[in-house]
């Protein structure tokens, strides 16, 4: 991209941005989350997103969303929960670089992280998107639109979402992607958080984005697709990893604490459920027992909705071990 193109689009961003921030406004009033860049390192920010459900007063956000300052451009790890959350994610971009975002990462199929692709499209609408072919493949079939409705639904239609917008470019294990100045190395994990995670790492920064195969203080999703085994396996991945800044798919930055916290969480549950399968108790009669084995994370968002899905997933994982 030629420089007058690119300050043609970043102009074209800052008036689109400022006509819809502005006719959003009064809907939103002081309820919704800040969205405030906070430096990581030099030229990679965070924007923290709120650990609640989705609703009408996050209107869908509700993760960490990475903006990445490169040579060519701004580059966006998981947009945001919802096209609202994507449109004002494009205006901290242009407000913190004076950059048009370039570029997209999508770590994993969970709609809370991939919806806001809609939102930088309506900016930007020639920006690429990248993620896992397995990602791609259920963006664009039914979890999709599942997801698109459901989001919708949750926050009584202040998500602003009106279509799916999947992926446009994939990528796979070792994987490199270069723009301008930056190398954003690929690593998917095989089966861990979903089958479809990729984990992102920004080289010359030091720096890795792991999604959701690592939260700090919130419990959520692990569907179908997921492994605790392999979720457990993706973490000493990261672990090995010759990176300074581990940024998490939700919740605060804690450094390999973190990892190592959420890590022990899996690790405990799988291990106390394999325990309790082998002395024949069903995933009913568990749940107490496993809820005192990770008593130390009665704290975390999410513990009392999520932990019995968690041994009812972990049960059957169990179960798929046995054959
Ligand atoms: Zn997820």
């Amino acid at each position: 991209m030629n420089r007058d193109s690119r300050a043609l689009q970043a102009l074209r961003a800052t008036l689109l941005v400022t006509a819809s921030v502005a006719a959003s406004s009064g809907a939103a009033g002081a309820d919704t989350p800040p969205f405030t860049p906070v430096a990581v390192t030099d030229g990679v920010y965070v924007i923290y997103g709120p650990l609640g459900l989705p609703d009408e007063h996050n209107r869908g956000f509700r993760n960490n969303v990475v903006l990445v300052d490169t040579a060519d451009g701004a580059v966006v790890f998981d947009p945001g929960g919802s096209a609202w959350a994507g449109e004002r994610v494009a205006a901290e971009v242009n407000a913190a670089m004076g950059k048009p975002v370039v570029a997209v990462f999508d770590s994993h199929a969970h709609g809370d992280h991939w919806l806001g692709n809609e939102g930088i499209r309506r900016v930007y609408p020639d920006v690429e998107i990248y993620a896992h072919p397995a990602m791609k493949a259920r963006v664009e079939g039914a979890d999709g639109a599942r997801w698109l409705e459901q989001i919708e639904r949750l926050t009584n239609g202040t998500a602003d979402g009106r279509t799916v917008v999947a992926p446009t470019r994939t990528v796979v294990d070792g994987d490199e992607v270069v723009i301008g100045d930056t190398t954003f190395r690929i690593h998917h994990p095989g089966r861990a958080h979903t089958d479809n995670d990729i984990m992102i790492e920004v080289v010359e920064r030091h720096v890795v984005f792991t999604g959701d195969v690592v939260r700090n203080g919130l419990l959520g999703l692990m569907e179908a697709d997921s492994s605790f085994a392999g979720n457990v396996a993706a973490i000493d991945r990261l672990l090995a990893m010759d990176v300074a800044h581990y940024i998490p798919g939700h919740g605060p930055i804690g450094g390999r604490r973190a990892l190592v916290a959420y890590r022990t969480y899996l690790d405990t549950l799988l291990g106390t459920v394999r325990k309790l399968y082998d002395a024949g108790l069903a995933d009913y009669e568990m749940k107490p027992a496993v809820s005192d084995a990770v008593s130390s994370f009665r704290s975390w968002e999410g513990f009392a909705v999520r932990l019995g899905a968690h041994v009812s997933r972990a049960y059957l994982e169990v179960e798929a071990e046995q054959f």
